[in-house]
């Protein structure tokens, strides 16, 4: 049985991770502080070690307490507006933080290293879809933290060898389609579970952020991809590291506009999204769509949600199934 430090492993994205490792037979030990994620989330049979990162001598006896077949690491502070506002919080909690880990890994002899990075390290883009190597220009403290530890980590892989995997979310979406995970950010602030709550009449009305951007319907272009692919994009790529470091954008290549995203709800749901028409959020691009060629070539890794209603009615029947999130 293989064994794996996931930080961050109670969040969003880091449990649906959790529960893929353990579908495999892997053993999991979460490091979390649950300032963002959920005690419900770790499931029965993982180890949670409930700490912070910035516990230098938390993060060291872990990992001296190996053998560890690698480390994904999640556990960040994830919201560009917040960053704007507070960008020493950012250089703390995710590289700081994130220095801290990789330096633990390199005393302690793990050799390979999972890292959340995000789309938006790049900003405007200069294209789409954007591919690995396109222009990088972060707009945001949160986008210069990821490319800070991307670049933290290109460095120990260069001196010490430590392989990474440097993967680059999207919009992630979605529900665990077994129904034990979901989303439940607090603050939420993200499109499809607002518009959801929206319909339920659990918060006010959505509120469009923009309609004059230069894009078909005046509305932002993202590229949703659902929280269970980002995970097995995850397995894919550790399972890369031997052959070498590697840097991937995970989306479903695919763009929806806000309004778009508003209709697939309505769908899915069988009424239409109260909403609003507001200004622009700022900070906000246009368009982002992943070119994800490159893990599909080199992984052979396949979105197994390719349709926008089915990702969606993921996160519906989450919600529906738990109104009040982890709380439920
Ligand atoms: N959005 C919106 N209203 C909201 C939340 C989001 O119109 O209440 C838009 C936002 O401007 C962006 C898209 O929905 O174009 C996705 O936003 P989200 O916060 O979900 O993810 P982001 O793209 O910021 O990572």
């Amino acid at each position: 049985m293989r064994r794996f430090l996931v930080t961050g492993g109670a969040g969003y994205v880091g449990s649906h991770l959790v529960r893929a490792l353990r579908a495999r037979g892997d053993h999991c030990t979460v490091f979390d502080n649950l300032s963002t994620g959920h005690r419900e989330a770790v499931p029965d049979g993982v180890d949670l070690v409930e700490a912070d990162l910035a516990d230098q001598a938390a993060v060291n006896a872990l990992l001296a307490d190996g053998p560890w077949d690698g480390v994904f690491h999640f556990a960040a502070l994830s919201l560009v507006g917040d960053s704007m506002r507070n960008p020493q919080l950012y250089r703390t909690a995710n590289v700081s933080n994130a220095a801290g880990l990789i330096d633990a890994c390199v005393r302690h002899g793990v050799t390979k290293l999972v890292f959340s990075s995000t789309a938006a390290l790049f900003g405007v883009p200069e294209r789409l879809p954007i591919a690995e190597d396109d222009r990088i220009e972060p707009g945001s403290p949160y986008g210069e933290s990821k490319l800070m530890v991307e670049r933290l980590l290109a460095a120990a892989d260069r001196a010490h060898g430590l392989r990474f995997a440097a993967l680059r979310y999207f919009n992630a979406a979605g529900a665990d389609p077994d129904g034990a995970l979901g989303e439940d950010h607090r603050p939420e602030t993200h499109l499809i579970p607002l518009a959801i709550d929206a319909v339920l009449g659990r918060r006010p009305p959505l509120a469009v952020f923009g309609t004059d951007y230069p894009t078909p319907d005046g509305t932002c272009i993202r590229d949703y991809v659902h929280v269970s692919d980002l995970a097995s994009a995850h397995l894919a790529a550790f399972d890369r590291l031997d052959a070498g470091s590697v840097t991937y954008n995970l989306g479903s290549e695919t763009g929806h506009s806000v309004r778009e995203v508003l209709a697939s709800v309505a769908r899915v749901a069988g009424r239409p999204v109260p909403h609003t028409l507001a200004d622009r959020r700022p900070g906000d691009p246009a368009a982002l769509v992943a070119s994800s060629a490159r893990i599909r070539a080199e992984c052979g890794w396949r979105a197994r949600f390719t349709v926008l209603d089915d990702i969606v009615a993921t996160a519906w029947a989450w919600r529906l199934a738990h109104p009040s999130g982890y709380d439920s």
